[in-house]
């Protein structure tokens, strides 16, 4: 089914930021998976809309692979290409009550991104500009 996503200036560049895990605001209400067009699409408790394109959630893995582990670089540092495998969004699976753990085309599936990881990245104005004021 597809989500509405709340538009951007739906609360304002004035909306608080994130409230700590467990608010409402890391508190998904419905998750998408759209496979057809590679975009995850999310509709937290207190009424914002995030939507991931595949390129973008693939470069936030957060996995000790990508991301590095004991102060070693991640495959993510390196600053990678992606092939279209890469950035195939094949499935995305709920992890407990706290995550979702996305599948890739090219196998790679041991990303745990949490809800909060996913809302305090989230792609869309509002909170972009949050992030840079
Ligand atoms: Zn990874
Ligand atoms: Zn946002």
């Amino acid at each position: 089914m597809p989500v509405m996503p709340t538009p951007p200036d739906a609360r304002g560049p004035a909306a608080p930021p994130p409230e700590a895990a467990g608010g409402p605001a890391t508190r998904p209400l419905r998750i998408h998976a759209d496979r057809a067009t590679g975009t995850l699409a999310i509709v937290w408790a207190d009424g914002h809309g995030t939507t991931y394109d595949a390129e973008t959630l693939r470069r936030l893995c957060p996995c000790a692979y990508c991301r590095g582990e004991a102060g070693l670089p991640g495959w993510l540092d390196s600053n990678p290409t992606f092939g279209p495998a890469q950035v195939q969004l094949v499935d995305v699976s709920l992890v407990g009550q706290y995550a979702i753990k996305p599948t890739w085309g090219d196998g790679h599936d041991t990303g745990f991104y949490t809800f909060a990881l996913l809302r305090e990245a989230c792609p869309c104005e509002v909170c972009s500009t949050r992030r840079s004021g």
